[in-house]
């Protein structure tokens, strides 16, 4: 069961059940995860709440406290291991290959945001647990919403 919040303009589920260790309760709203399922305009079954249409909605998924501190806990290692990777490979090609190094920057950007989500899905797998898409996935109203045609992904042009 969901509930629309308007305040919010987001579904909040009323189940408490970790999705993602399947063993604790959320004990709060704001320790779930919410992920946005996007839909484009002018296609049916777009959720309409007192005529407003909605091209973005997030969904909350039932996570607890300690799977909430796990997914931020990797997201923050992830992200400091990647850049720090990507940061030393662009420096260390500057100092061999001088000017050139420059052309290192894009490689570091890749490695950066591709290294930190790799990473962060890793860390939290280790653990035992699920990680957030994977989470979503499991979701009923996520696969409800994806089945009428919403995705993870928006929509593009
Ligand atoms: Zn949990």
């Amino acid at each position: 069961m969901y509930i629309f919040n308007q305040e919010k303009k987001r579904l909040e589920p009323t189940e408490t059940k970790c999705q993602y260790c399947g063993v604790e309760h959320s004990i709060h709203m704001e320790h779930n995860h919410f992920i946005p399922l996007y839909k484009e305009a002018d296609r049916t079954n777009i959720i309409v709440y007192r005529s407003v249409k909605f091209k973005k909605i997030p969904v909350g998924i039932p996570r607890c406290k300690s799977c909430l501190l796990i997914h931020l806990r990797a997201e923050t290692k992830a992200a400091r291991i990647a850049w720090g990777v990507a940061v030393s490979i662009v420096v260390l090609t500057f100092l061999i290959w001088g000017l050139w190094g420059i052309f290192s920057i894009f490689a570091g950007i890749f490695i950066g945001f591709g290294g930190a989500d790799f990473l962060q899905d890793k860390l939290v797998r280790d653990k035992g647990i699920y990680t957030k898409l994977e989470g979503a996935k499991q979701n009923e109203a996520v696969q409800d919403l994806i089945i009428s045609g919403w995705s993870f992904s928006q929509p593009t042009a």
